[in-house]
């Protein structure tokens, strides 16, 4: 990329970091603006790194640019706005990118922009090629068959799960074809062909709740609903897994125990829980190691990350899953019941064996495909 530029070369500077980021595969295009610069930085693989600073002048025509590009308001610089950025790809990008969204923020130093960009992900569209061990995709194979009861996902945000949800409604519309499929989603993040995906705007009347329940009068096999945020949601959901519906949604959650803890929390009766939940599914996504330049330790025999033009010196490629899945057993059920608290359940887990994510993440570092630190990150335990 060029630097010192005119202002007026700020309509090619923004195309020029547009698609240099779909180029590098960033996930995020941060145009941050501080006292004295505009700094710009890339998600990559989950990192964020500063790949370019310009000089204060140039940074509200680059955004100014952005919103005229999203459909924006170029003259409301008080307010946080959010668009869409259609096109823009270089002709040997057309059809990597799925979706653009700008998000603009004031902030004291003047408006900040975030571009996140989605791209089409042909790779990872069905359940085995997720990287999942093979008894968590069995198991969820399995659940994908069931008439009744509820799936949860849990992770922070970026860490595949509504990958995982596509992968597994097109599971569900291939094996079982004819299955009414239908899924709530705020915002619809991607087309799956056979399902009829409704998409819930952040305000007005037609809510999560409000939506569920008369989409349940439209007669669905399966559910999709893309987070339970509220009680509300939760209790109908439930409700809908116990009554004839395979219901799949996510959770903010650190851990599957927790995923039980915090239905208790929002008001669902623990026979409800015990009754409706087959299983929770915890998952993350790692960095992994470049295959250009990764090396192997002599003494460990681990693989570490080197760094090569490749990867842009940051060692690491790409992403792969880690996750763990609880599914309720006699004990465990008993516990819900009771309302046990996280320290009890997570020993009930502990003692009957169970398979952290960190150790899964072992699997993965054991193959050479990411390394422990990263896992320990991904876990929290580093
Ligand atoms: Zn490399």
């Amino acid at each position: 990329m060029k630097h010192g530029r005119e202002e007026s070369d700020v309509v090619s500077l923004v195309d020029d970091v547009l698609a240099d980021a779909i180029r590098c595969r960033a996930s995020d295009i941060h145009f941050e603006p501080t006292g004295s610069r505009l700094i710009i930085k890339y998600r990559l693989d989950g990192v964020l790194s500063v790949v370019e600073e310009l000089p204060k002048i140039v940074s509200e025509n680059v955004v100014a640019r952005l919103k005229v590009l999203g459909g924006l308001l170029t003259y409301r610089n008080d307010i946080p706005q959010e668009g869409r950025i259609s096109g823009h790809e270089t002709p040997d990008q057309a059809g990597r990118v799925a979706d653009k969204r700008l998000a603009i923020f004031p902030t004291i130093h003047g408006q900040r922009a975030v571009v996140r960009i989605f791209y089409e992900t042909a790779a990872f569209t069905e359940l085995s090629q997720l990287g999942f061990s093979d008894y968590i995709c069995s198991s969820l194979r399995s659940i994908a068959g069931q008439n009744q009861g509820v799936l949860l996902l849990t992770g922070p945000a970026g860490s595949g799960k509504s990958t995982t949800l596509a992968a597994l409604l097109r599971h569900i519309l291939r094996t079982y074809p004819g299955k009414s499929v239908v899924s709530l989603e705020d915002p619809v993040e991607r087309n799956i062909e056979g399902v009829t995906q409704v998409q819930i705007p952040p305000s007005g009347d037609m809510t999560f709740p409000v939506a569920l329940r008369s989409l349940l009068r439209q007669d669905p096999e399966v559910l999709m609903i893309g987070e339970v945020r509220d009680a509300e949601t939760a209790r109908i959901g439930i409700q809908a897994g116990l009554t004839g519906h395979l219901l799949m949604s996510t959770m903010h959650s650190g851990s599957p125990a927790g995923a039980f803890l915090r239905l208790l929390e929002m008001g669902i009766e623990p026979y409800q829980v015990t009754s409706s939940v087959i299983a929770v599914l915890n998952q993350r996504l790692v960095r992994r190691l470049c295959e250009t330049c990764k090396a192997r330790d002599a003494q460990t025999e681990a693989y570490a990350a080197v760094g090569c033009a490749a990867c842009m010196n940051t060692g690491f490629r790409g992403r792969v899953l880690i996750a763990e899945m609880v599914q309720l057993d006699g004990r465990l059920r008993k516990a819900v019941l009771a309302r046990a608290d996280l320290d009890e359940m997570e020993s009930i887990l502990k003692e009957r064996g169970h398979m952290t994510m960190a150790q899964d993440g072992l699997r993965l570092v054991g193959a050479g495909l990411t390394t422990k630190d990263e896992v320990d990150k991904a876990c929290g335990t580093a």
